[in-house]
């Protein structure tokens, strides 16, 4: 835990890549703080691991505030929301709800007046002796965070001042926070090995992060004093990632919808139904990447897999390319 605090960028000027939203960023905080008032709230989406957590931290750090984080599955009902909202926050403080977009929809409906009058009404007691109470709330910043931004209501969004998306990193950024944590954990590693890592990390930190420790492993028992590219590159092959990052799965998902679909169109569902898989997971964790390697694309009539998907997995590609 205190490792992995430590491994966290703490400022903007720490936190990697992302360089359009920085850029937007500084000039909000810079706004806010000037004006003496608390930040917009904040809507922030993207695929999981791209450090959307991170960011709202960040935030927190560089606004001299504190961070209170919830979920949204873990909000359930308005009184949950209510004692968080009026215990827990002073004034400017960043309230953080990773997974927004899966709030109840009362919880939701009582966030509304929070975010925009900063009040929340309350309903105590049970029938006619219940009444309903206004609780007057701190001023303070709403971080939402969520992978699915389709799934956020209408009215939800409106009430943000400022929604960003964040990108997936390129391998020099993803090399860099490998450095970055090696040099933190006092690890040797070659250049040449963090981009071998990088490479296979799906355009994700977290991913990259992780890659990086497992390879560490590897070069420890190995007894090696330093990481090279070639252990690097013998670790990942172990660890069953393929020279796109594909995982086991990945290369599932592509070969049932070219062995079994002939390379699609098939919808979502059937072929989520065919993979024994969650059609959201599929949605929302696997596809992202296959959809950036330009390995699969989503059509109106459904999944369709590229010529590129044919080609990795060595298949001949079909007579008449779809794509
Ligand atoms: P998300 O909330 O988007 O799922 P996290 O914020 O939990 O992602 O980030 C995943 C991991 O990657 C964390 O260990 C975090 O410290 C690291 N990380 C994410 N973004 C960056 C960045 N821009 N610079 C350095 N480390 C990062």
């Amino acid at each position: 835990m205190q490792l992995d605090l430590s491994l966290r960028p703490r400022t903007l000027d720490e936190y990697i890549g992302q360089e359009r939203l920085k850029r937007k960023l500084r000039v909000y905080l810079e706004a806010a703080k000037a004006r003496g008032e608390p930040l917009e709230h904040l809507l922030l989406f993207g695929p999981p691991g791209l450090g959307k957590t991170t960011l709202a931290h960040v935030i927190a750090y560089e606004l001299g505030v504190n961070l209170r984080a919830t979920s949204g599955p873990a909000i359930e009902k308005p009184g949950d929301l209510a004692a968080i909202l009026a215990n827990s926050l002073e004034e400017g403080d960043i309230l953080f709800i990773d997974e927004i977009h899966r709030l109840s929809r009362q919880a939701e409906e009582h966030l509304y007046p929070a975010m925009e009058d900063f009040v929340m009404d309350i309903v105590i007691g049970q029938g006619p002796a219940a009444r309903s109470i206004r609780l007057e709330l701190p001023r303070f910043t709403l971080i939402g965070a969520t992978t699915r931004p389709g799934l956020i209501s209408a009215p939800l969004r409106s009430r943000f001042g400022i929604v960003e998306q964040l990108e997936y990193y390129s391998l020099e950024e993803l090399a860099q926070g490998i450095l970055r944590d090696a040099r933190i954990l006092g690890v040797r590693i070659a250049e040449e090995a963090a981009l071998e890592i990088a490479k296979r990390s799906r355009g994700t930190m977290r991913i990259a992060k992780r890659l990086f420790r497992r390879v560490r492993d590897f070069a420890q028992v190995a007894g090696e004093e330093a990481i090279t590219e070639a252990r690097a590159r013998e670790a990942l092959e172990a660890l069953g990632l393929d020279e796109l990052g594909l995982e086991k799965r990945d290369r599932e998902i592509l070969e049932v919808l070219i062995g079994r679909f002939g390379g699609g169109p098939v919808g979502l569902t059937t072929l989520a139904t065919a993979l024994s898989e969650d059609p959201g997971t599929l949605e929302e964790v696997y596809e992202p990447y296959l959809i950036q390697q330009g390995l699969l694309k989503r059509t109106p009539r459904g999944r369709v897999a590229t010529e590129r998907a044919y080609r990795h997995l060595g298949y001949p590609p079909p007579a008449e390319p779809l794509l």
